[in-house]
């Protein structure tokens, strides 16, 4: 550990650990511990990467774990959570702006509340609307590249910048974020006014079907693949004949085969082989490769 790290970093925000377990930080609840792990405030970011930068500590932000597969030997350095502390939602006229942080679920409830339509798909999607950014998450024909006008980022070396929708470069679950090792802060999206009570019941039963159709009573992180073109990835799994497939505590949902779920004590080492399995089997019975849309972290 390093100490004076350790300590700088307190008088920055005492929000802060050490060892921190991420099976707390994911909705899969597997992986071992972030060596550090900090929960800023927006305002505190750009402090706490030049602190990085001075002791040549390695970071990687998350919003609410929805996504994530954590490694079970963790995750070397600090991990940045853009959660609760960074999640204030302000809506001027048909424009809502929302900081990194902000659940999907709050910002879509502030957007009904004003009458703005357009968010009623990511109602249901447990993600923050950083993450959802860097996602470019989508459900129900929705995805945030329709919604979204700009976001304001901050770049590895400090620097805040903002990026309006072409430069986002968004694609399916893909953005220009990762790759360029920017951190979101804010996002500004631009909706349509409609009627309250028909975005409240649109949002009603987008909600009821996503219970109906997934295991949302099993830890996951969604849909473990990405949808192949001209295939479900679900469908695929489950002509390869792996609908309830184990390995350890990690299973293919028998409710919805695009997920794999935690039984309740799944290693991510056996998450990550069953996703290999499963990847394997599909390739050989139908000859399409199935990618992740899971992202990995940290050690396995
Ligand atoms: C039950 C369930 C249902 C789901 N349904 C859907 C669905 O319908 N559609 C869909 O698209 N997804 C779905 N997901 C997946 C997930 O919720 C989305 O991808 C979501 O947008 C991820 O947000 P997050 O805050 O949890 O991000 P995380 O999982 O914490 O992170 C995802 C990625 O974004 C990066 N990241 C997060 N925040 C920031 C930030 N502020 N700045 C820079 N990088 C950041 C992380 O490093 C990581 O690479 C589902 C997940 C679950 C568990």
């Amino acid at each position: 550990m390093n100490e004076s790290f350790w300590e700088d970093l307190q008088k920055i925000t005492k929000n802060c650990f050490v060892q921190e377990k991420m099976s707390g930080h994911t909705t899969f609840r597997a992986g071992g511990a972030a060596e550090y792990y900090v929960r800023p405030r927006r305002a505190q970011v750009a402090g706490i990467l030049s602190l990085c930068r001075e002791y040549t500590i390695p970071w990687l932000v998350i919003g609410n774990g929805s996504n994530l597969l954590v490694g079970d030997k963790g995750i070397k350095g600090l991990v940045i959570e853009l959660g609760k502390e960074a999640a204030g939602i302000r809506a001027e006229g048909s424009i809502i702006k929302a900081e990194a942080g902000a659940m999907l679920s709050s910002v879509a409830r502030v957007a009904a509340d004003h009458g703005l339509t357009g968010m009623e798909f990511a109602s249901g999607i447990p993600g923050t609307i950083g993450g959802a950014v860097v996602m470019n998450a989508g459900a129900y024909g929705g995805e945030m590249k329709r919604i979204v006008k700009k976001a304001t980022v901050l770049t590895p070396e400090g620097e805040e910048k903002e990026l309006d929708l072409e430069e986002l470069q968004f694609g399916y679950r893909h953005s220009c974020i990762p790759e360029n090792g920017y951190i979101v802060l804010d996002t500004e999206l631009k909706l349509e006014p409609g009627d309250a009570e028909q975005i409240q019941e649109q949002m009603a039963k987008l909600r009821s079907q996503r219970c109906k159709k997934q295991p949302l009573e099993y830890p996951s992180a969604g849909s473990t693949f990405k949808r192949p073109e001209g295939y479900f990835a679900g469908k695929l799994i489950q002509d390869a004949g792996l609908k309830g497939f184990r390995v350890g505590d990690a299973q293919i949902s028998e409710k919805h085969s695009g997920f794999v779920i935690n039984r309740g004590n799944a290693t991510a080492a056996e998450i990550a082989e069953l996703i290999r399995q499963v990847q394997d089997k599909v390739e050989r019975n139908s000859g399409v490769k199935l990618e992740t849309e899971v992202r990995f972290l940290g050690e396995f």
